[in-house]
C-alpha cells in the first residue's frame, strides 16, 4: 500500500487503486503511451525514461506505439517495433523493471494503415482502400487490403498480443486513436469506401476492430488486462466521428469488451494542444460520456497539472484514471509530489510541444520543463536529484531567465551557496516578459516554479535590480560565475532570409523587446517574420486583439513554417483568420521609406504593393556579451543560455542546466553515452 499519510485529504483518491481486468493499478496515475523519439535501437534510454516515471508514482507506464509488423511501416519516425522474439527479449527488460518498482506496464500494439508510407520496408501501405498515404506531400497510396491481407493482420495482431505476454506486460492496447491506426481507417468512412462486410454499414466498417478486440481478449486469456485507446471525437481531420455520433456508436457497441477505455480526440493537434489553443481539461466535453455507456475503468488526458482539476475528473464521474504524457515528461515525480503533499513543488507543463517536435526530428525527446528528459541513462541525469558537492562554493549566476534560474537551482540543490544576480526589477528573463504576450501566459511557469524552489532554500541570494559589470562581479569574489545574460531582438531585419541588414529597418522599426516592454504604437501594425517560430504570430494576435490593423508579411509560402512540428502551425492560421490579421506570405522586404515596408514576390522577384504602418521586424536576436567580455580577465567563468546563441527556451534550461552539472563533476562535461545496434 502506498503511503498517503502526509497526502492532502481531498487528494487521496487520486492513491487508490484501481482494478483493470485481471490487474490492479495501485493508483489513477497513469503514464500514455506517447511518442519519444527512441528508435528501438535505443532501449536503454527508453526504458531508463519509462523507469523513472514509474519511480515518480506513476503506478501505470505505457509504451510507445509498437507496430505490429513490417507491412506497417512510418519509416520516418523512430517509434517502436514489435515484430519478433528479438522484441520480445527486449520489452522483457523493461517490464521486469516496472514491476519491480511497482508499476503495472503496457503496450500499444498497433498497425498504422494509411498512415504508414512503406518506404522503409518496401512493402505496400495497407487500407481499407485505395487511398493516398495521411501523410501530405508523399506520393504512395495504399494497397485496397484483400480478405487474404485482413485475415493475416489478424493473425499478425494476435502473434503481437502473444508477444505482449511473453514480454510480461500487464496491459495490452488495441489503438484505434489519432486517425493513426488501420482499426480507425476501417471505421471511417472517410476512408473505408468498400462495398464487402468490412464497409458500408457502421456494424460492418466497425466488423475489422471488434474481430481484432475480441482475438486479443482471447489471446490475453485473462492474463493481461486489454485496452482499447479510441478517439471518440475528430476535430479537424475528416470529421466523420463524433462524440455523439459514431464515436459513441463504438463505445456503446463493445462497451464491457475491453477491461479499460483508453479515450482522447483526433487529430493529434487537437489531441496535443497546446496551452496557446487549449486549456487543461479541454477533452472533456468530448469523452465525458464514455462513463455513462460502460463499466469499465476509463483513462483520459487533457495536460492535467492540478490535483484539484485531476480529483473534479474523477468525483464528477468523467475519468476513473489520470492520463498523462506532457505533464509526465515535463514532471515525472508529479503523483508523488501530490502524494508527499508537496504540490508547489510540481514542475508543470507549460504546453509548448517541443517535446512533440523532437519526435518529428527523429531525436529522442526534449522539454522545456525538465532538462532532464531522454538523459536518464544518456548521461545519467535524474528529475530531481544532483550529486551533493562535498565541498561548498559560492556560485555567482548573472541573469534570472530560463538558463539563469536552471543553472542556480542545480547548484543549490547540491548545496554550494548561490547569488542570482537581475538588473530587471523582476526575476524571469524571458520566460516571464514573454509570458506577457497574448497566449503565453504558461511560460511563466519556467520562472514559477525555480523561483519557488530557489526561495525555499537558504543557500541561496535572490536579487532583482542588479545590474552588474564587470567590477561588480569581481568585488563579488565568487568561485565560479555563470553569465546567463540573454539576448536581444534585432530590428535591422536580419533574419533566416536576410543575412543582410535591410535599408530603412533599424531607424523606422519597434524591435520586439520594445513591444515586449510594452511600446504602445498607434494605428496599423505590419510584422515582417522572418524567424517562423511563434513570435511573429504572437504579436500579430497581440496587436489584433487590440484592434489595430495588422498585417503579417513573410518571405516563406506561410506563416510559423516551424509551428508545424509543434502541431500549431494550422490552428495559427486560423487564428489569424478569425483574428483579422491580414497575411502576406512570398513577399520579401526590400526597404521600409519611414512609411511603408517595400516588398517584392519571392518567386517572380515583381514589385508588390507597399504595406503602411509601423513596423516590427522578427528575425535574429544578439546575444548580450557586453559583460562576458569586459570579464576577459576572470577566471572560473561559463558563458550559458541565449547569451551563447539565442534559441527556444528549452535550449537555454538545458543549456543551464548542463553547465551546472559540468561545475558539480569539477568542470569536465558529464560523459554522453551512445546506443548502438546488438545483432541477434
Ligand atoms: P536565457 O533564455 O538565456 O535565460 P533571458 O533573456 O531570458 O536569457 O534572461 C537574461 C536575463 O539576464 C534578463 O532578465 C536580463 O535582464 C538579465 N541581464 C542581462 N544583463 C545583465 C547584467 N549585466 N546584470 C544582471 N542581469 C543582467
Ligand atoms: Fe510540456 Fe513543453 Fe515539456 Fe512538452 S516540452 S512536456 S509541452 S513543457
Amino acid at each position: 500500500m502506498l503511503d498517503v499519510s502526509k497526502t492532502d485529504e481531498r487528494y487521496k483518491v487520486l492513491f487508490e487503486p484501481v482494478k483493470i481486468g485481471p490487474v490492479i493499478a495501485p493508483n489513477r496515475f497513469y503514464a500514455v503511451p506517447h511518442a519519444m523519439g527512441h528508435s528501438p535501437l535505443m532501449r536503454n534510454g527508453s526504458h531508463a525514461m519509462r523507469a523513472t516515471k514509474a519511480e515518480g508514482g506513476w503506478g501505470t507506464v505505457c509504451m510507445q506505439l509498437a507496430e505490429i509488423d513490417p507491412t506497417s511501416d512510418i519509416c520516418d519516425l523512430p517509434i517502436e517495433t514489435f515484430w519478433d522474439e528479438g522484441d520480445v527479449r527486449e520489452h522483457r527488460v523493461l517490464t521486469d523493471r516496472l514491476r519491480e518498482i511497482g508499476s503495472l506496464s503496457a503496450i500499444e500494439i498497433a498497425h498504422t494503415g494509411i498512415r504508414g508510407r512503406g518506404m522503409g520496408t518496401g512493402m505496400p501501405v495497407w487500407g481499407p482502400s485505395n487511398l493516398p498515404c495521411l501523410k501530405p506531400q508523399v506520393p504512395v497510396q495504399s494497397k485496397a487490403m484483400d480478405k487474404a491481407d485482413i485475415k493475416a493482420l489478424r493473425q499478425s495482431f494476435r502473434a503481437a498480443v502473444r508477444r505482449a505476454k511473453q514480454a510480461g506486460y500487464d496491459i495490452v492496447y488495441i489503438y484505434a486513436a489519432h486517425d493513426a491506426s488501420i482499426l480507425w481507417h476501417f471505421l471511417s468512412p472517410a476512408y473505408n469506401h468498400r462495398s464487402d462486410e468490412y464497409g458500408g454499414s457502421f456494424e460492418n466498417r466497425l466488423r475489422l476492430m471488434r474481430e481484432v478486440l475480441e482475438e486479443t481478449v482471447e489471446e490475453a486469456a485473462g492474463e493481461m488486462a486489454v485496452a482499447v485507446r479510441l478517439a471518440v471525437h475528430e476535430v479537424g481531420g475528416r470529421g466523420k466521428i463524433t462524440h455523439d455520433g459514431e464515436g459513441r456508436d463504438v463505445v456503446e457497441a463493445l462497451a464491457d469488451l475491453p477491461d479499460l477505455w483508453d479515450v482522447n480526440i483526433a487529430t493529434w493537434p487537437h489531441d496535443s494542444g497546446t496551452a496557446r489553443f487549449d486549456n487543461e481539461g479541454w477533452q472533456e466535453e468530448f469523452t465525458s460520456f464514455v462513463k455513462q455507456v460502460t463499466s469499465k475503468p476509463v483513462v483520459g488526458v487533457g495536460r492535467f497539472t492540478s490535483p484539484d482539476t485531476m480529483v473534479s475528473q474523477i468525483k464528477r464521474g468523467v475519468l476513473d484514471l489520470i492520463g498523462g504524457a506532457r505533464p509526465s515528461i515535463a514532471d515525472p515525480y508529479l503523483p508523488n509530489k501530490i502524494r508527499e503533499g508537496r504540490i508547489e513543488d510540481i514542475r508543470e507543463c507549460i504546453g509548448c510541444n517541443i517535446c512533440v517536435s523532437s519526435d518529428a526530428f527523429s531525436i529522442p525527446l526534449n522539454c522545456t520543463q525538465n532538462p532532464t528528459i531522454s538523459q536518464e541513462w544518456k548521461r545519467g541525469w535524474h528529475p530531481e536529484n544532483v550529486p551533493h558537492a562535498k565541498v561548498k562554493k559560492n556560485g555567482l549566476v548573472v541573469g534570472s531567465g530560463p538558463a539563469g534560474l536552471e543553472c542556480a537551482l542545480v547548484l543549490a540543490r547540491a548545496g554550494h551557496h548561490v547569488t542570482v544576480a537581475e538588473k530587471a526589477g523582476e526575476l524571469g528573463g524571458r520566460s516571464l516578459s514573454e509570458s506577457r504576450l497574448f497566449g503565453l501566459g504558461s511560460w511563466a511557469r519556467v520562472s514559477d516554479y525555480r523561483l519557488y524552489q530557489l526561495r525555499q532554500m537558504s543557500n541561496v541570494d535572490l536579487f532583482a535590480n542588479s545590474d552588474l559589470n564587470a567590477e561588480s562581479v569581481a568585488e563579488m569574489g565568487a568561485d565560479h560565475t555563470f553569465i546567463a545574460t540573454g539576448s536581444h531582438w534585432l530590428k535591422n531585419g536580419l533574419g533566416s532570409t536576410h543575412f543582410e541588414a535591410i535599408k530603412g529597418f533599424e531607424e523606422n522599426a519597434l524591435s520586439v523587446d520594445e513591444i515586449i516592454k510594452s511600446a504602445k504604437p498607434e494605428g496599423p501594425i505590419v510584422i515582417y517574420d522572418d524567424e517562423h517560430y511563434y513570435m511573429g504570430n504572437v504579436i500579430a494576435a497581440h496587436f489584433a486583439q487590440l484592434r489595430h490593423d495588422v498585417t503579417l508579411v513573410t518571405p516563406q509560402p506561410y506563416i510559423a513554417g516551424w509551428m508545424g512540428y509543434t502541431l500549431e502551425q494550422p490552428r495559427v492560421n486560423k487564428q489569424m483568420l478569425e483574428l483579422g490579421v491580414k497575411v502576406v506570405p512570398n513577399a520579401v522586404a526590400s526597404h521600409h521609406d519611414g512609411s511603408a515596408l517595400h516588398l517584392s514576390d519571392a518567386n517572380t522577384g515583381a514589385l508588390l504593393a507597399p504595406v503602411a504602418g509601423t513596423l516590427v521586424p522578427v528575425g535574429l536576436r544578439a546575444p548580450n556579451l557586453e559583460l562576458w567580455q569586459a570579464l576577459d580577465g576572470l577566471e572560473n567563468k561559463t558563458l550559458i543560455g541565449d547569451a551563447v546563441a539565442p534559441g527556444i527556451i528549452q535550449s537555454a534550461v538545458f543549456s543551464g542546466h548542463k553547465a551546472a552539472r559540468t561545475f558539480l563533476n569539477r568542470g569536465v562535461e558529464p560523459a554522453m553515452k551512445r546506443e548502438r545496434g546488438v545483432l541477434y
